[in-house]
């Protein structure tokens, strides 16, 4: 995490692609163990998650009102990955937020994959009150030897939305697409809130995240069912299935202690904080 040096805030132009988010601090909590927790390894944004007096973490929340605009860009290399690594996230996002704009890009697919990836994604964003669903075709398992043409597509990506909070892959993701998507991410969008979310795979690179979005049943249940009904054609995957999707979100709830037991996690790499 890196603390960069801001001006004082009434020095500040005001900067439309930077989402701050506020510290909230549980009544219980004095004054003084602010700064302690905010060098915690784990974070709870809350206008993301779900508020109990159970929770002692210390919650950030978005500190735009809950009827402002937002606008969200989800970068996946293939059809399914946004829906497996920020798909509760999002229907969350939409269901507690009114104007929420996404922007959904998926760097690689076939003509079956792209049906499937389009269905999926205007059932997920059926709340948002702007979709812009981007589908394109680059080589599955060759994204580091297409690099050039990809990066002219973030290019592409930046000149059509200028979002407030991004949703990309974990950078140390052993998938090299999804290392390539993730790289481009940091490198094309240099002021702006990035959020990394995993993938299970067989490379067995799940790590420890250090964000955290609790999550309820109904919304588990209804990613789960996205993708499973959606994404027919990965079916016959070994890992592709109900288990390894619930098992996820319910380890990261375990860790997030989140009062609902599921949530999923991201990796925030950058975090600046205005008090
Ligand atoms: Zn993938």
């Amino acid at each position: 995490m890196s603390w960069p040096v801001r001006q004082p805030h009434h020095q500040r132009p005001h900067d439309p692609g930077r989402l701050d988010i506020e510290c909230r601090q549980p009544k219980r909590f004095g004054r003084k163990k602010l700064g302690v927790f905010w060098f915690c390894r784990k974070w709870s944004p809350d206008s993301l998650s779900i508020t109990s007096s159970d929770v002692q973490m210390i919650n950030l929340i978005m500190n735009k009102p809950r009827d402002a605009d937002y606008n969200i860009l989800c970068l996946g290399a293939h059809s399914d990955d946004i829906e497996i690594g920020c798909g509760g996230t999002i229907l969350e996002m939409l269901a507690r937020h009114k104007n929420v704009a996404v922007s959904w890009c998926v760097f690689s697919s076939n003509t079956l994959r792209e049906r499937e990836a389009r269905s999926s994604a205007e059932l997920l964003l059926e709340g948002a009150c702007q979709r812009d669903i981007i589908i394109r075709d680059f080589r599955d398992g060759y994204f580091p030897f297409e690099g050039s043409q990809i990066k002219d597509e973030f290019e592409k990506i930046k000149q059509r939305c200028d979002p407030d909070l991004i949703f990309t892959h974990y950078r140390n993701d052993r998938h090299q697409d999804h290392r390539l998507i993730s790289d481009l991410t940091w490198n094309t969008f240099r002021n702006h809130l990035i959020l990394e979310y995993e993938i299970p795979k067989y490379d067995g690179d799940i790590g420890s995240p250090n964000l955290f979005m609790p999550l309820n049943e109904a919304t588990c249940l209804k990613k789960i069912r996205c993708i499973i009904d959606k994404f027919t054609s990965q079916s016959g995957k070994q890992w592709f299935d109900e288990q390894t999707f619930s098992a996820m979100l319910r380890l990261r709830g375990m860790e997030a202690n989140s009062p609902t037991m599921f949530a999923e996690a991201f990796y925030c790499r950058k975090l600046v904080i205005d008090v």
